[in-house]
């Protein structure tokens, strides 16, 4: 809950123009389409993970919350991802 004004930050920039997607942004917006039937950046306006579809509104840490701008993965995906515990 910390991290929820440092991330609407992030998507306004994200957003705020509309068409800002860079190409690796569309790139990356493809390949997770076609993995988990949810673009990146639709996950990131959102708020949810792109590869649970849960809420993703909760980081243990900044890390955790830059990796999740980074990946759009909720910290339960990332645990999962990097073997965290
Ligand atoms: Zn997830």
């Amino acid at each position: 809950m910390m991290f929820e004004n440092e991330i609407e930050k992030e998507k306004r920039k994200l957003f705020e123009n509309g068409t800002t997607k860079s190409a690796l942004d569309i790139v990356l917006d493809k390949l997770s389409k076609d993995l988990f039937g949810r673009s990146r950046t639709g996950s990131l306006e959102k708020q949810i993970c792109v590869i649970c579809g849960g809420n993703a509104k909760k980081f243990r840490d900044k890390k955790s919350e830059k990796e999740y701008l980074e990946s759009a993965m909720c910290q339960q995906c990332q645990n999962n991802a990097f073997r965290v515990k």
